[in-house]
């Protein structure tokens, strides 16, 4: 008989960390790695939404544990997960945007994207990296965006904050690869969720947004959650550095 070729898709017996994971893309990731044979701790700042992802992943026979953490807060970030005793999967996930022009911006929100979308995602790669390189093995997976890779007006620095997604997952992979470590990201366009979805049903931005996407629809998170698990897993075993655009050809215009 000869060997088999095709890669699996699957991480039976892995566990993997989602950040963000109360709603959204990160609530879809959870669940798909779960689906794809993954043990999960789901971390995000609302308790009684992760208390409803923790019942769906239980309802597909995997375990998850919630963690109740801001991202930005270093100390609690390091206790939580130095609690950890194995960790395959890091899905880097949570992030916020408010939208605003240059002239218009405040402090208050140019302070809150940094902390969350930049220092949040570096402190959570750090303590998951530390336990990486124990095992000398694991996958982190960074949630950029199309604004990662292009500008877009009144959105300038939620743009730059997944810039610098892109910047750290470059690094970061190169830094970690003698470790065993892969570091990748994906980049989703309009995606439908509870942070977009009265945006992208607005008449004036929503149908701007559409028609920048040649293929003519927004994303649903699952679109998104088959990169992140194809990230993960076996089947992109060297693949590492690099972003995988999951936005409909947008960035390719
Ligand atoms: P969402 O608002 O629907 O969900 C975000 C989740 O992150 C929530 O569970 C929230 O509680 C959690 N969160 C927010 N700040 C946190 C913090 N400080 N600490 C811990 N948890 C925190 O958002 P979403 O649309 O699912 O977006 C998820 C990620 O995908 C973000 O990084 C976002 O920038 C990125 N993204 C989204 C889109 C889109 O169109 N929705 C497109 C490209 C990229």
């Amino acid at each position: 008989m000869s060997e088999p070729v095709l890669p699996s898709m699957r991480v039976d017996g892995q566990t993997a960390l989602v950040t963000g994971a109360g709603r959204g893309i990160g609530k879809g990731c959870a669940i798909a790695l779960a689906e794809a044979g993954a043990d999960l701790f789901v971390m995000s700042r609302t308790e009684s939404e992760l208390d409803e992802v923790v019942a769906q992943i239980e309802e597909v026979g995997r375990s998850a544990q919630k963690i109740v953490c801001d991202v930005s807060d270093g100390a609690a970030i390091r206790r939580h997960i130095g609690e950890i005793d194995r960790l395959d999967i890091l899905v880097n996930n949570a992030g916020i945007l408010r939208p605003s022009s240059l002239l218009d911006l405040s402090e208050d929100d140019l302070d809150d994207m940094l902390q969350v979308n930049c220092r949040g995602a570096v402190l959570v790669a750090q303590a998951a990296a530390e336990i990486m390189t124990r095992q000398e093995s694991g996958v982190i997976v960074n949630m950029s965006s199309t604004f990662g890779v292009n500008g877009r007006a009144n959105n300038s620095i939620y743009s730059a904050t997944k810039h610098f997604i892109e910047g750290f997952t470059k690094s970061t992979a190169v830094e970690l690869a003698p470790l065993g470590i892969r570091v990748a990201a994906v980049g989703p366009t309009a995606i439908d969720t509870p942070l977009t979805h009265d945006r992208l049903n607005d008449p004036e931005i929503g149908g701007d947004l559409l028609s920048r996407i040649p293929m003519g629809r927004f994303g649903q998170i699952t679109d998104v959650v088959g990169a992140v698990v194809f990230l993960s897993s076996p089947a992109a075993a060297l693949v590492s550095g690099t972003t995988l655009m999951v936005d409909g050809g947008w960035s390719a215009q």
